[in-house]
């Protein structure tokens, strides 16, 4: 289920592209590092690239993941709640290596891991919980409504990028594990499942099935951990990670839902984390719950009208 890459050597920080630098690392994960990237002539207009980027490389043979994200990319190009992806370039660092490079928007204020770790254990407020929520399933929607499954959504995926007056708009990336939806109705086998286990659907550990409901579910999981500053599963000690799948996939045992929340909140909650995924709420269904529904697009509560009309 993992991702391999070798990593790009410490010494090819020399690996430069032809208009940008190669800055310090920012963060690693399964299928490449991503540093900061720097235009070289930051005054010059060039029509791909920003003065800042990060710049997401693994060595060419073994960048496969990162040339079908760049795949994935190409399809998604048009969301404010999708990472921006400027473009791809291979290059060769003095000792020789051949290094395969993503550009991609920077995302300064990290992740929303990072932002859920710095609650220290308490999570978010839920003003901010709501609000990114609809975000990112207005996110989802569209990676949906262009017939992928983005199979790995989690905290660590999700990037912050600043909007303005202090605030952070997020942002879903980590393409290297989508896929495509089958369009036809008869179901195929499909033996090549993804993603991260704490994430990962009941109906994909029992049965390999990693759908659109399968986002819904994970989407769930990241709501769970912003209301509380915990992952949904926390592991028990001694636990092993087959007691855990079977702790996930067993019908019988209910994700807790957590105290001192609104109703709505709750509602969302135990709508995306249903355990049977042909029960489970639907995109469409959950863009329209009142959790979400009056959230604007800039992140703001929709006025109630009733309290106009006084
Ligand atoms: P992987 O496919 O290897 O998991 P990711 O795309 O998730 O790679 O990136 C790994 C980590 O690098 C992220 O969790 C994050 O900490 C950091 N990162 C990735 N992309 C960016 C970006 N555009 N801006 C800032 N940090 C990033
Ligand atoms: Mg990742």
């Amino acid at each position: 289920m993992k991702r391999k890459f070798v990593a790009v050597e410490e010494d090819s920080l020399d690996n430069h592209g032809v208009a940008w630098w190669r800055g310090p690392l920012l963060g690693k994960g399964g299928s490449g590092s991503v540093y900061l990237a720097y235009l070289k002539k930051p005054k010059s207009r060039n029509a791909f690239y920003r003065r800042v980027m990060a710049v997401k490389s693994a060595e060419f043979s073994s960048s496969s993941s990162l040339q079908k994200e760049k795949e994935v990319f190409n399809h998604l190009h048009d969301c404010p709640y999708i990472l921006e992806c400027y473009g791809e370039e291979t290059t060769v660092s003095k000792n020789g290596q051949m290094v395969y490079n993503l550009l991609l928007e920077y995302a300064s204020g990290g992740t929303l891991a990072d932002l859920i770790r710095r609650s220290g254990g308490c999570g978010l407020p839920e003003s901010d919980v709501k609000k990114y929520t609809r975000f990112i399933l207005k996110g989802i929607d569209y990676i949906h409504s262009h017939n992928y499954v983005h199979r790995d959504l989690k905290p660590e995926n999700v990037l912050l990028v600043p909007c303005g007056s202090g605030d952070f708009v997020p942002k879903i990336a980590d393409f290297g594990l989508a896929k495509k939806v089958q369009n036809t109705k008869r179901r195929m086998f499909d033996s090549s499942i993804a993603g991260t286990i704490l994430y990962m659907a009941p109906e994909t550990l029992v049965h390999n099935v990693q759908e659109s409901g399968s986002d819904i579910w994970a989407l769930g999981c990241i709501v769970y951990e912003m209301f509380t500053g915990k992952p949904l599963w926390g592991l028990n000690p001694d636990e092993s990670t087959e007691e855990l799948c079977k702790r996930i996939a067993d019908r019988l045992e209910l994700p807790d839902v957590p105290s001192g929340i609104s109703k709505d909140g709750s509602d969302f909650l135990k709508g995306c984390l249903v355990k049977n995924h042909k029960f489970r709420f639907s995109v469409e269904m959950l863009l329209n719950h009142p959790f979400v529904s009056g959230i604007d697009d800039t992140g703001n509560e929709l006025c109630d009208r009733s309290c106009c009309e006084e």
